[in-house]
């Protein structure tokens, strides 16, 4: 069959290497000059710092320092590990920095000779349904129309920035960045910081800015802490000008530039709503969280988060591939449709925000080991859990330093099993 994959970041390099592997006609369709997805760093930034509205739109959304926050060991496809029997080296830490993962995601491409199968600066700008989804014309920004009997959405979720709306905002007279166009720290030196959100992209942020700033304001706790260089208060009720307004606990302050780390948006504005839609961060009617029950033919591989990515992106990969094969029997796509209903339904009915219902965190465990299954492939692994589980712990006991502290468990090698 012949597979079209959207994107060539992590979800599409394994993708592509999944459907290919098992015998189809691969192309990866990249709106950038390079693979990588998030990984591929830009030093620049867009002209709307919001990012809301860009002339330019830049992708990735790292910043310098950036390093990883989970071990390498983790976060490795489990058959290429992050060390010289795979795509880096034993010598790099841990928690490496960024362009690790990048040099590690460029070796994964030419070990698997997925490179040839690219077309760069090709935006795909539609995908629509042939023979009720039997088929799919993909158009790109390269005026290129093609058919394709799968499409593979791997575009990825972490570059259409989020804003939180605050009273008065607009009005604000200092620079507003969204997180999406933060790049370094020494920007903010001797500033008053207002950071907004308490998220993994927050608490990093925050510790390397308040190093340079003078004081760092950072909103969206429930309980006020002390005024100290980092200074934790709830979310404002309203900006003007120069302050930031709380009525709990009462007062004003005032600060330089406001930085919101408030999270990022699914987008996929390829796709016609009859397929998907968007409603509040949640990408439904997905079956698994990855195809539509009426459209088996195209699967979403990505969306989960709170996750420890790869592996759990090589796993959807393999099980939409199997679903397209016909080596796993979905039901119809009726049961498809209440399965998944009463999966969120039981879900919100549990406290969850709908926005939060791709956040997987401590169900992403059952979540691909029912894929596994699906699948016949091992479950994941004890040592995977048990890693999973120290580095998150070490994470909360340490947010700042837990990246060179060393973990009890030894670094694993995937191949060794
Ligand atoms: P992306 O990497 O976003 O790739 C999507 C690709 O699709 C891009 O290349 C994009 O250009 C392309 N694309 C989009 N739309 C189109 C279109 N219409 N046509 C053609 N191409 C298109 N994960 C970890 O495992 N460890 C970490 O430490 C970690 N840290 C992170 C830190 C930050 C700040 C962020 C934002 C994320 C972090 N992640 C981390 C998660 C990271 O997103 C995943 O690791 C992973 O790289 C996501 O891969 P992806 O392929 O789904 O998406």
């Amino acid at each position: 069959m012949k597979v079209a994959v959207i994107g060539a970041g992590a979800a599409g390099l394994v993708s592509g290497r999944e459907f290919r592997d098992a015998g189809h006609d691969v192309r990866l369709f990249e709106q950038g000059k390079r693979l990588g997805g998030i990984w591929a760093y830009e030093s620049q930034v867009e002209d709307d710092l919001l990012g809301l509205s860009p002339t330019t739109p830049i992708y990735s959304s790292i910043y310098d320092n950036l390093r990883t926050n989970l071990p390498t060991d983790l976060m490795a496809f489990m058959d290429y590990p992050f060390d010289e029997d795979g795509g880096g080296r034993s010598d790099w830490p841990r928690y490496p920095p960024h362009s690790c993962v990048l040099t590690y995601l460029e070796n994964f491409a030419r070990n698997f000779e997925l490179e040839s199968l690219i077309t760069f600066e090709s935006k795909v700008e539609s995908v629509e349904s042939e023979q009720a989804g039997q088929s799919w014309r993909v158009s790109t920004s390269q005026g290129e129309i093609v058919h394709f009997d799968v499409v593979a959405v791997c575009n990825g979720h972490f570059s259409k920035p989020r804003l939180l709306q605050i009273e008065g905002a607009e009005k604000f007279t200092g620079p507003r960045i969204h997180s999406h166009n933060y790049r370094r720290p020494d920007a903010f030196a001797g500033q008053r910081v207002a950071v907004i959100g308490t998220g993994a992209s927050g608490a990093d942020i925050v510790q390397e800015v308040a190093r340079h700033a003078k004081e760092v304001i950072w909103c969206g706790f429930e309980e006020p802490s002390p005024r100290r260089s980092v200074w934790c208060l709830p979310l404002p009720d309203r900006i003007d000008a120069t302050h930031l307004y709380f009525t709990d606990p009462g007062q004003s302050v005032a600060v330089d530039s406001i930085l919101y780390c408030t999270g990022y948006e699914y987008q996929m504005p390829f796709l016609d709503d009859a397929l998907v839609q968007v409603q509040d961060n949640f990408v439904t009617p997905l079956y698994r969280d990855i195809v539509a029950p009426a459209w088996t033919r195209l699967g979403l591989i990505g969306l989960p988060f709170l996750v420890v990515p790869f592996p759990l992106y090589a796993m959807q990969a393999k099980w939409f591939a199997a679903v397209v094969d016909g080596r796993i029997q979905l039901p119809s796509a009726d049961e498809m449709l209440a399965l998944a209903q009463a999966e969120k339904q039981a879900l919100r009915n549990a406290g969850v925000k709908q926005r939060h219902l791709h956040r997987l965190g401590e169900r992403q465990e059952d979540y691909y080991n029912a894929l596994a299954r699906d699948c016949g492939e091992p479950l994941l692994p004890l040592w995977f859990s048990e890693l999973a589980r120290e580095a998150q712990e070490s994470r909360q006991r340490n947010p700042a330093g837990f990246r060179d502290e060393p973990l009890s468990i030894p670094r694993h090698k995937p191949l060794a099993g």
